[in-house]
């Protein structure tokens, strides 16, 4: 299995080559050359799976041995050590709780699987790794967690100012280590620049050896498609017809990786793309234009995303039509007013906390099913705690940690930055 570019303007490269460069040089995203459909026997004995067994038959193909079964088993165990419950909200209607692993957000998997992954080739090779890593909050935190303590792997991420939530900054300032956090005085477009530029720079590529661990990387996207799976063995035979599952998304990619699990076999009948009031996406599908403008701040801030980076994966996907994209995945986007509302109805009605990103999902699910058929799955992004402030408001009580998270009194340590790529850059050099 070989990894080729969007662009196609260079080779095609092995896992661990893609995995390293994160972006090709053509500035395109990496794909798999082809993505296996999974045997029929899979599909009839996914019930009786675990969540790390499924992880291993899919992921497998895309490794391609480059990591032997039996450590990629035990590396997919690690990974995948805390479950992914498909809870019930109301009849035909569920929740996949992505955000039972140690930042509280779906994005564990990825980061956990990448930081595994990467460490596994740096091993014997006594290379040093910088990992650049622009977050909008729940990627950093799950980054710097992922990462922390993996041996020859340094990590620097870049997160806007004063626009990520008390609790995501704190789990991503105050591990220290091989951890290092970059306070940028502007949006997360410009953090995800700044870390465009850093990829395409020619005398910081000759001196570092720099990854990425956006969701651009493919270590990152791969296991996302287990999930997809996963609730999908946790349904019951009834339920298992038209299974449609709603997405909040920024920069799309649980989304892609939904698509990649529907190419390998499973029976999904469609996808809601659902975003806040950073509608790029829902508003290709409805008119077939695509663009990108700058992100605006909304309460589901892990979705402030203008420019979504996955978007070409997508498109890939469907060999650029809009009408084949469509006819797939149906865009939704709503306001803070009325998330604030679902999460406060929700809660009422069923007595289940969603958290903002949850809530965009949730609505989209709602309108879609008012007028077609399916069991709705929407994915759980992130644990209510994460946004307690908003949360609480609505649900009139407190939202508690949950016991596996440690609550720090570290101090911060963060470096502040403007978004200018020279500065960025000699900071690179002196590291
Ligand atoms: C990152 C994130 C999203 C968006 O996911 P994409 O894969 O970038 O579309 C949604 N919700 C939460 C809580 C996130 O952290």
């Amino acid at each position: 299995m070989k990894y080729y570019s969007t662009n196609g303007k260079v080779e095609p490269v092995s896992f661990k080559e893609a995995i390293f460069k994160g972006l090709p040089d053509d500035n395109g995203l990496f794909m798999p050359e082809m993505i296996p459909t999974l045997p029929p026997s899979f599909f009839e004995e996914i019930s009786t799976l675990s969540l790390p067994e499924i992880g291993f038959e899919v992921i497998k193909p895309f490794v391609n041995g480059e990591i032997p079964d039996s450590e990629l088993k035990e590396l997919i165990e690690d990974v995948l050590s805390f479950d992914i419950p498909l809870v019930k909200v109301k009849n035909g209607v569920y929740s996949l709780e992505l955000f039972h692993g140690p930042t509280l957000a779906f994005k564990d998997v990825g980061a956990r699987f990448l930081a595994r992954s990467l460490s596994y080739f740096t091993r014997k090779e006594e290379k040093k790794l910088t990992v650049l890593v622009a977050t909008s909050g729940d990627t950093g935190s799950a980054v710097a967690n992922g990462f922390y303590n993996v041996p020859n792997i340094d990590v620097i991420i870049l997160y806007p100012t004063g626009k990520v939530s008390a609790f995501q900054e704190q789990q991503m300032t105050t591990l220290g280590g091989n951890i290092t956090a970059l306070e940028v005085d502007g949006t997360f477009d410009d953090c995800q620049k700044l870390v465009k530029e850093a990829f395409l720079d020619e005398e910081l590529k000759a001196e570092l050896n720099l990854t990425s661990a956006n969701s651009i990387n493919m270590a990152r996207l791969l296991p996302q498609s287990v999930y997809y799976f996963y609730a999908w063995a946790q349904l019951s035979q009834e339920d298992k017809k038209k299974v449609v599952f709603s997405i909040p998304s920024g920069n799309y990619g649980n989304l892609s990786a939904g698509l990649i699990a529907q190419k390998m076999g499973l029976p999904i009948h469609h996808f809601l793309a659902c975003s806040n009031a950073n509608d790029t996406v829902p508003l290709y599908l409805w008119n077939g234009r695509f663009q990108p403008k700058p992100s605006v701040a909304t309460i589901s801030n892990a979705m402030d995303v203008g420019n979504p980076s996955n978007f070409v994966r997508m498109l890939d996907i469907f060999d650029g039509s809009h009408l084949e994209m469509s006819n797939t995945i149906s865009g939704y986007a709503y306001t803070d007013e009325s998330t604030r509302n679902t999460i406060q109805k929700v809660y009422a009605l069923t007595g289940y906390i969603l958290d903002p990103h949850g809530a965009v999902g949730y609505m989209g699910l709602i309108d879609h099913l008012a007028s077609n058929e399916g069991t709705g799955i929407v994915l759980e992004t992130a644990h209510p705690v994460k946004f307690n402030q908003t949360v609480e408001q609505e649900i009139g009580m407190r939202v508690a940690l949950p016991s596996h998270v440690e609550s720090t009194n570290l101090e911060k340590k963060s470096v502040s930055f403007s978004t200018d790529f020279a500065d960025f850059k000699s900071f690179l050099l002196d590291e």
